[in-house]
């Protein structure tokens, strides 16, 4: 069997399309566009990955406001700053990107976003929702997209059995509450787990969320599963790229065009044996800076009517 990809790119196309709308009805009713808050660490890579939201957002009609903290903000002027952010009117929705500077008790201000506007799933408020299985709950955008992937893979849901790997609080964790809610018999399993093959061997669905490159082989798979693979890890390792795209010469090819390639925590031969598999780049990565962006429009809908 080889899987049938699941690719995110137009699942994300979609969820674009969809906050583009709600941003448009917005603009027409309250006469400007939602604002989404990025606040982030003042280091480089931050303010690149804030400005491409902001790029991803102007083509939704969605505004973005970049707050940087400088290295050396101290914890009371971040809570300052987050809290006046909350109280603007003029923001509809707050992202914390994280690792925000060691000074800042990021948890603590997580939580005080308030939960209309928290388009990132970060507070304790989101989580709670998440896990009681409330409606309209924000799930953080990874652990979302992981979701959305599953409900658009069109396979019964209910009554599957799916196979959470990992148990961290932006993936595994609200993944296997999302799955539980959607009427799934759900096991998360983690570095402790005994006999984890057998456990996921049995899963229709897999949700792979380990941390380890090409982790998870065929061996563990069920023929036919849905495999939804969230790693990224990029490969520099010459002789490791070689042996695991052994059956793929145009995947060593473009490794050695660019000197390293991107990978899952699935291992290639995950596709000959899973039903669909997502690929990585492009699978679960697209999905979740859409939802971001759709998150931050619905935040900018509370009280306007979309119909
Ligand atoms: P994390 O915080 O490092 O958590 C990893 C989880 O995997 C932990 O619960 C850990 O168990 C478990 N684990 C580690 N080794 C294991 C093993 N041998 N067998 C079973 N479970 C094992 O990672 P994360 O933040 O959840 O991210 C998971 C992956 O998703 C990473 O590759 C990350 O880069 C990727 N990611 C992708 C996106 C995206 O948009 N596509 C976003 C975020 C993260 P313990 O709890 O027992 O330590």
């Amino acid at each position: 069997m080889t899987a049938a990809p699941l690719a995110g790119d137009p699942i994300a196309a979609a969820l674009r399309e969809e906050a583009l709308r709600i941003a448009q009805t917005i603009i027409k009713t309250r006469g400007r566009a939602p604002m989404l808050a990025v606040v982030a660490s003042a280091d480089e890579s931050a303010k690149m990955y804030a400005e491409k939201i902001r790029k991803d957002a102007a083509k939704c009609e969605i505004t973005v406001r970049i707050v940087p903290f400088a290295a050396d903000i101290t914890n009371a002027r971040a809570v300052e700053l987050l809290d006046s952010l909350a109280a603007d009117p003029e923001i509809d929705a707050i992202l914390l990107q994280t690792p925000l500077p060691a000074s800042v008790d990021a948890a603590a201000l997580a939580d005080r976003i308030p939960a209309g506007r928290d388009v990132d799933g970060a507070s304790l408020a989101s989580a709670g929702s998440a896990a009681l299985g409330r409606r309209g709950a924000r799930f953080p955008a990874t652990a979302a997209a992981v979701l959305e992937i599953v409900r658009r893979s069109n396979i019964k849901i209910a009554g599957s059995r799916a196979v959470v790997l990992g148990r961290s609080a932006v993936v595994g964790r609200p993944a296997a509450f999302g799955l539980l809610t959607m009427d799934a018999t759900v096991t998360v399993a983690h570095s402790k787990t005994k006999d984890i093959i057998n456990i996921t061997k049995e899963a229709d669905i897999v949700v792979a969320a380990i941390g380890k490159p090409a982790f998870v082989d065929e061996s563990w798979i069920k023929p036919g599963a849905l495999v939804v693979d969230v790693g990224i890890h990029r490969l520099t390792d010459a002789a490791r790229v070689r042996e695991l795209f052994i059956n793929d010469p145009a995947r060593v090819a473009a490794f050695e065009q660019k000197g390293s390639v991107v990978v899952g925590d699935c291992h290639p031969n995950v596709a000959g044996v899973a039903g669909m598999l997502t690929p990585v780049p492009g699978g679960v990565g697209p999905v979740t800076s859409a939802i971001l962006l759709k998150n931050a429009a619905l935040a900018a809908a509370g009280g306007v009517s979309l119909n």
